[in-house]
């Protein structure tokens, strides 16, 4: 068991929330993202980073340009010339903006005066500006937090900005992206880095998302996402960007924390010892090599480290040393890297091979080395060489990737300079949009008042907690028992789509506006939603019933009912049965 207090564990949380807003954040195209495949039209581009106000080029955005990458981008019916970067935008969606300024005022945050869109840059090509518009709408202060077991976690900003594009594939130099989810309204949420435990950086995650619930956002897959800042003591900050999967949190962490501190026992085991290392140029050894992976290939390139023989078997977290400054190479498209480390006669070499490259690159045994090929090697290269010289030093900050509960290096962090005044569009005076907000039911007050309206308490945590909540509170709107259209929605619908059936809205209000017309029972409420029809199941008048009750009752005496439910089950409701054949 790791003692995450004795390690100092510090771990900062952003979150990412989409908004459940009709239009963009700056035009007035549709926030609803279809299944469509095909594009109305494409286009590409390249971008360069630019200087920001104090003259310097982002590390991270510079590093992103050395790449160069050509960004193509689809479009669809919801974008508009906005997206695309033809069009100055429009002014600020209100609507966003009063759902942040409803969060800010929930997690008691301080607002300020005025709001101030700004550009931060950004060049992976998710944005077709080459900036994300962004505007602080909220700053944490000690009233500001969220309590968990593990004590309060302090809320620090709240920022209201526009969503990406989204990344479909990555083909050589090209990146492809579709643009229907960029303007989309995103709320950003960050704490300090008060957690200091997994599970309570879950707590944390799992009490915002339940606030977040009870705002006007959008529920599903891919909606909701956390950026993590992960350090240890006498690490860095590590900065895990996209993470979804909010079960597994704690896992993510769990796992970061031991490739950290296995980094940190590398680092003691090589204190005292240098790195030396030698690139050589070894194309020509392997131009008919019987290594499928080298053979032929364009470049080739080799790395000795003298005397590190055994250093990539060093475990790193969950995988070797070698793995993960392989995953250094994957950002340049590379698959990965062979070195001696490994069993090299899964690459099928020759003997002779090995035996002449150790030869030409002077390795001896105690030498470690390791080849890499590929179109980008040369970049690639510079920056494994640049990852083993920080071996020694201790874990370099950076952004990584999450790959299910792992991570792989994503790019540097980016620095300070991301930031500059956007100035197409004006300042707005949140004074007077402050005294308009009011504060939402939380999802508990919801819960409390679905069980006043006779819902189990249950039923009244599940639908509270439901992505159907919305159509829930919309369905009260029938005069039909509460407790019947959240089953409706929650248990009924899910288990026929299940089988395959599809239900639509239409098919559910089909069905309540006949409940509510008193046209058919409860009992019928499955059949007619899979015929969508209530043929056959019509509930039989109550002047009809009660010339039924009287003739069963003569007929069948004490099983008059069991006889009637036999036949007019779906048809009739069973109490008010039992009441006429009692009359
Ligand atoms: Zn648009």
């Amino acid at each position: 068991m790791v003692d995450y207090k004795k390690i100092g564990l510090k771990i900062g949380i952003e979150i990412h929330q989409r908004l459940a807003t009709k239009t963009k954040l700056f035009c007035n195209c549709s926030t609803e993202i279809s299944d469509e495949e095909k594009s109305i039209f494409e286009f590409s581009r390249k971008l360069r980073p630019t200087a920001s106000e104090t003259g310097e080029v982002d590390n991270a955005a510079m590093q992103e340009f050395l790449k160069e990458k050509e960004f193509i981008y689809y479009s669809y019916p919801n974008c508009c010339s906005i997206e695309t970067d033809s069009k100055f935008p429009n002014e600020l969606n209100k609507e966003a903006l009063l759902i942040s300024l409803q969060l800010a005022k929930m997690l008691r945050m301080r607002v300020p005066d005025s709001l101030q869109i700004m550009r931060k840059i950004v060049i992976d090509g998710s944005n077709t500006t080459g900036y994300q518009r962004t505007s602080l709408v909220g700053k944490g202060d000690k009233n500001s937090y969220i309590e968990t077991n593990f004590g309060k976690v302090h809320i620090q900003d709240l920022n209201l900005e526009e969503e990406s594009a989204t990344k479909i594939k990555e083909k050589e130099n090209r990146i492809y992206y579709r643009l229907d989810r960029l303007g989309i309204p995103l709320i950003e949420l960050s704490c300090h880095p008060d957690i200091w435990h997994p599970e309570q950086a879950k707590e944390f995650a799992s009490k915002i998302g339940l606030l977040l619930r009870s705002l006007n956002v959008k529920r599903g897959i891919g909606t909701i996402r956390q950026d993590v800042n992960i350090s240890v003591k006498k690490g860095s900050r590590i900065e895990i960007k996209g993470f979804q999967e909010l079960k597994k949190l704690d896992k993510l962490i769990k796992n970061e924390v031991k490739r950290q501190l296995d980094l940190i026992l590398v680092k003691e085991k090589l204190k005292n010892k240098s790195i030396n290392l030698t690139e050589i140029e070894v194309t020509k050894l392997f131009k008919s090599s019987k290594c499928k992976i080298l053979k032929g290939k364009e470049k080739i390139l080799c790395l000795k480290l003298k005397g590190l023989s055994g250093l990539f078997k060093n475990s790193c977290g969950e995988i070797i040393l070698g793995k993960e400054i392989a995953n250094y190479a994957k950002i340049f498209g590379i698959g990965g890297i062979i070195h001696s480390d490994e069993d090299l006669k899964k690459y099928n070499f020759d003997l002779k091979e090995i035996y002449s490259l150790k030869k030409e690159i002077g390795a001896k045994e105690r030498d470690l080395f390791l080849l890499i090929t590929g179109e980008n090697c040369g970049n690639a290269m510079n920056l494994i060489k640049k990852r083993i010289l920080h071996l020694n030093k201790g874990i370099p900050e950076e952004t990584r990737f999450a790959e299910d509960v792992l991570t792989r290096y994503a790019r540097e962090l980016p620095g300070a300079a991301r930031m500059y005044p956007e100035t197409d569009l004006p300042k707005i005076d949140l004074n007077e949009y402050l005294d308009k907000i009011e504060l939402p039911e939380t999802l508990e007050e919801k819960s409390a008042k679905f069980l006043k309206l006779g819902l189990s308490k249950d039923l009244a945590k599940q639908i509270s907690k439901s992505k159907e909540l919305k159509l829930f509170e919309e369905f009260l709107k029938y005069k039909v028992e509460p407790k019947l259209i959240a089953d409706l929605i929650l248990n009924k619908k899910r288990a026929l789509e299940r089988k395959g059936i599809k239900i639509e809205k239409k098919d559910l209000e089909f069905v309540l506006k006949n409940l509510e017309k008193e046209k058919i029972v409860k009992k019928a409420i499955e059949e007619v939603l899979i015929n969508k029809n209530i043929k056959g199941f019509e509930k039989i008048p109550r002047i009809k019933l009660k010339k039924i009750t009287v003739n069963y009752a003569k007929k069948y005496g004490e099983k008059a009912m069991g006889e009637i439910m036999k036949k007019y089950g779906k048809r009739v409701d069973s109490e008010e049965v039992i009441k006429l054949l009692n009359q």
